[in-house]
């Protein structure tokens, strides 16, 4: 969805990018806590406009770098 531009569901390309603010409280990012602080890592969001489904994407290597560092 995000590199096909196409909702896999429904085949529609009215889709929305939906960046996330990590800072928001209830954000949609991912918390990763080290040993005095929380960082938090945005996840963008795909919407098809049509259907309503979405995708959630760590967009950054480094990001998912520590990903997978914290949690792989
Ligand atoms: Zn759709």
């Amino acid at each position: 969805m995000k590199n096909t531009k196409r909702c896999p569901k429904c085949g529609s390309n009215n889709i929305a990018r939906v960046p996330d603010d990590a800072h928001r409280y209830l954000a949609n990012s991912i918390a990763i806590t080290k040993v005095a602080w929380v960082k938090r890592i945005p996840v963008a969001r795909y919407v098809c406009c049509d259907c309503g489904y979405m995708e959630n994407w760590v967009e950054t290597q480094s990001e998912r770098d520590e990903i997978k560092h914290t949690f792989g």
